[in-house]
């Protein structure tokens, strides 16, 4: 129904208009680089949530949420271990509601991350790359990393200030499977469309340095991306279909790792992030039998 929900954007466009008029200069942490965002890191956060719902309510009906207790695990142990140095960069992003599933489609070569530290991984992205954990680590600190520097509302921002029908037109793909509206489509859509080149680089920046404190080698970030170029063929992974071309990336990040390799080889254990049970909640929706019989104890824990 392209009417109703054209409609439905024109109407989250004029809504978020006296927006524009309180907009605000940022800067992005790390880099530093000067960000206009137009909706507020806050308002990315409360938009994200019903869209993180959202996005996950068909595989979750579908039985195909987390079903795999070792990779739940896996992905969360390495994302706990960034985790705990993004909150050492921004201390207040410890009352984040941060949390990653895994989604189980073995075509989907692909991992995302909302405003707020709402994530999601793709299980292709493992199946077909086979990615050791410091090369997982590169993804998972790259998806914080998006988060971090408030890529969603910058993302947001500029759908609102070009043209947000002209925006939401373009991923038709998805748009009627969403029962969203206004900013909280516009987040949903905010991780489908690609990033600027600035933000992508200044993810992989952020990401590599978030890996390497958390102890894991910055190396990988190389190996990752060659792997990525390789796992396609002549078809190119979503992930890189969302994603500036690997080349350039790789020369970036290889220039990077004399940089980074001191924080990944200091001595001394690595903070790890306890996730918040509540956080991992998805209300009102069905879990899978092998969600149940691994959520109720701890969640890092591998069910046999
Ligand atoms: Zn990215």
């Amino acid at each position: 129904m392209p009417k109703t929900i054209s409609k439905h954007f024109l109407w989250a466009a004029y809504g978020l208009i006296p927006l524009l008029l309180l907009s605000a200069c940022a800067s992005a942490p790390v880099t530093g680089r000067k960000q206009l965002l137009l909706i507020s890191e806050d308002q990315a956060i409360a938009a994200s949530e019903p869209a993180y719902f959202e996005m996950l309510k068909k595989p979750a009906q579908e039985g195909k949420l987390d079903n795999d207790p070792d990779l739940k695990a896996r992905v969360q142990a390495i994302s706990g271990r960034i985790i705990a140095q993004a909150i050492r960069i921004r201390p207040e992003t410890t009352d984040w509601q941060w949390s990653i599933h895994v989604i189980d489609d073995p075509e989907i070569v692909n991992a995302w991350a909302m405003a707020g530290g709402r994530m999601a991984l793709y299980s292709g992205l493992v199946q077909k790359i086979h990615p050791s954990d410091d090369e997982l680590a590169q993804v998972l600190g790259h998806e914080i990393a998006h988060a971090l520097a408030k890529h969603t509302a910058e993302k947001m921002s500029v759908a609102l200030a070009t043209d947000l029908a002209l925006t939401v037109w373009a991923v038709t793909e998805r748009r009627s499977q969403l029962a969203l509206t206004g900013a909280s489509l516009a987040a949903a859509l905010a991780i489908q469309l690609p990033n600027s080149r600035r933000a992508e680089s200044e993810a992989d920046r952020i990401g590599i340095e978030l890996a390497a404190r958390a102890g894991y080698d910055p190396r990988a970030a190389v190996t990752l991306w060659q792997k990525m170029k390789k796992a396609g063929g002549g078809k190119m992974p979503e992930f890189l279909s969302t994603h500036p071309a690997p080349e350039t990336r790789i020369e970036n990040l290889r220039k990077l790792i004399p940089e980074m390799l001191p924080y990944y080889e200091a001595p001394g254990e690595r903070p790890v992030y306890r996730f918040k049970p509540e956080a991992e909640r998805l209300p009102g929706l069905k879990r899978s039998k092998a969600q149940k019989s691994d959520r109720e104890g701890d969640a890092h824990e591998p069910k046999k």
